[in-house]
């Protein structure tokens, strides 16, 4: 099932696999616990990361997550402001409170294994959970799998995992841009009117709108936020915050006659998510957290730069850009752990340029044309984060991949549609670039930028 409400989900930083889905990974297992068993019969419990959770699960806060989770939390509800108190009473104390409430002895060093090097075969994110009676019998053993954007799979339902369950219940299934535009054709729709239908097959349309400005607001107060937070991010980089002077900069000294000037807002947008994220404050993931800067920053060029924005041209953008969100999941993978950042960056990239075209009246396309160009100047790149923080590249290659998203729209609206390189052509090439990147090019910080500026991150 992937809505919209999915792959722009309201969370913490740094990271939507590391983080987001670990925790909410750890806190449905801590209620099947609940629900399957009562959780006073539960004495401990275990949990095993491997593949790219293990590589750089530290960096990318994966621990507290699972701590979080274990203690009930959820990546909407969590209060950012309490997540390093909370983490640092269970390691002082070594114990937690399961779904809030059951304590039990919980050691991170001993109950909480990173196993480096150890890759399980369905995806490189793998959690596997078990609780133990008093008498130290295996009461229970789960894995999970992390696969991006936030998204959890349950072991068993692994194998016909992704957009596929939509048929059953949304009226306008599909599974590649074809099919979509297609369904356009057919019924002289828009695409944001496609993903509005079959939105309205879980929420009547005031919800769905509601639930769209709920995310845009919460986009926006994570922009503003950033603007005011100095000083250096967390996790020994020594990386400064830098949206604070920026904003400073261009509110006062600003030459409003230079045409470039939007290009240091989109940029300051951008900077201002992503250093949240970084320092694990509340993000939307859009359709990840290492790229959640993108479409905020061009929803702001939409709103401060483009003639006559509007409530509609915001509510087109969410749309848009989840339709070929959902293609992308289908069609490849949002997940850097298998696509490196053209899952992220470049889908992110992909999804805004297509939105802003929607927003500015693009015909459908257009839109494809624009989602195409996002995508194709972003194939190949790797995910190599420097200490396996969510940091460098990240927070910059989020102003990179809002400006192409913009110029990829404004070549696309430029033209009449017709392209050489169809959307789905460029999925494939995606996919299959992915494939072939090494793995060490996937969030394992072992390779490329990783490995060529050395650092001495604390593992603690
Ligand atoms: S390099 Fe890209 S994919 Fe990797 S963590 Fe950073 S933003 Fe995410």
């Amino acid at each position: 099932m992937v809505s919209l409400f999915q792959l722009f989900s309201i969370g913490i930083g740094p990271s939507s696999s590391h983080t987001v889905g670990p925790m909410r990974a750890a806190k449905t297992f801590a209620a099947k616990l609940q629900s399957q068993f009562g959780l006073e019969k539960i004495d401990s419990v275990h949990v095993d990361l491997y593949g790219s959770l293990a590589m750089t699960g530290i960096g990318h806060g994966t621990d507290k997550a699972i701590l979080l989770g274990l203690e009930g939390e959820t990546p909407e509800d969590v209060d950012p402001d309490v997540v390093e108190s909370r983490v640092a009473r269970v390691q002082n104390e070594g114990t937690l409170y399961l779904m809030g409430s059951h304590k039990i002895e919980f050691d991170p060093a001993f109950h909480l294994i990173f196993n480096k090097g150890k890759r399980l075969p369905y995806h490189s994110n793998a959690m596997r959970f078990k609780a133990y009676d008093k008498l130290k019998n295996e009461i229970i053993n789960e894995l999970y799998y992390s696969v991006g954007g936030g998204f959890v799979v349950a072991h068993e339902h692994a194998k016909h995992s992704g957009a596929n369950d939509t048929v059953d219940i949304m009226p306008f299934p599909f599974n590649t841009c074809e099919e979509l535009l297609t369904h356009c054709r057919e019924n002289s729709m828009m695409i944001y009117d496609i993903v509005m239908e079959n939105e309205k097959a879980l929420k009547d349309e005031v919800q769905v709108r509601q639930g769209i400005f709920r995310i845009w607001k919460v986009m926006q107060e994570c922009v503003e936020r950033g603007f005011h937070q100095e000083g250096i991010l967390p996790g020994g980089l020594d990386v400064k915050r830098r949206a604070p002077e920026m904003y400073s900069q261009l509110m006062h000294t600003a030459d409003i006659d230079d045409p470039t000037e939007f290009m240091e807002w989109v940029s300051l947008f951008a900077l201002s998510v992503n250093e949240e994220n970084a320092a694990g404050g509340r993000v939307v993931t859009a359709p990840t957290n290492g790229a959640a800067g993108v479409i905020p920053a061009v929803l702001h060029y939409y709103l401060h730069f483009t003639p006559n924005p509007n409530d509609e041209g915001i509510i087109r953008f969410f749309l848009t850009a989840t339709a070929f969100g959902i293609l992308f999941k289908i069609g490849a993978s949002i997940s850097a752990a298998e696509m490196g950042c053209q899952g992220e960056i470049g889908v992110a990239c992909s999804m805004a340029a297509a939105g802003l075209t929607a927003a500015l009246g693009g015909t459908n396309e257009q839109i494809e044309n624009a989602a195409e160009i996002g995508m194709e100047h972003n194939l190949g790149l790797t995910c190599d984060p420097i200490g396996g923080l969510v940091q460098i590249p990240c927070i910059e290659r989020n102003t990179m991949g809002s400006i192409k998203a913009i110029t990829a729209s404004k070549l696309a609206l430029r033209g009449d549609g017709t392209h050489r390189v169809s959307f789905d052509q460029v999925v494939l090439a995606m996919k299959q670039t992915g494939e072939d990147m090494k793995s060490t090019y996937k969030e394992t910080s072992e390779a490329g930028l990783a490995s060529h500026v050395p650092v001495s991150v604390p593992e603690c």
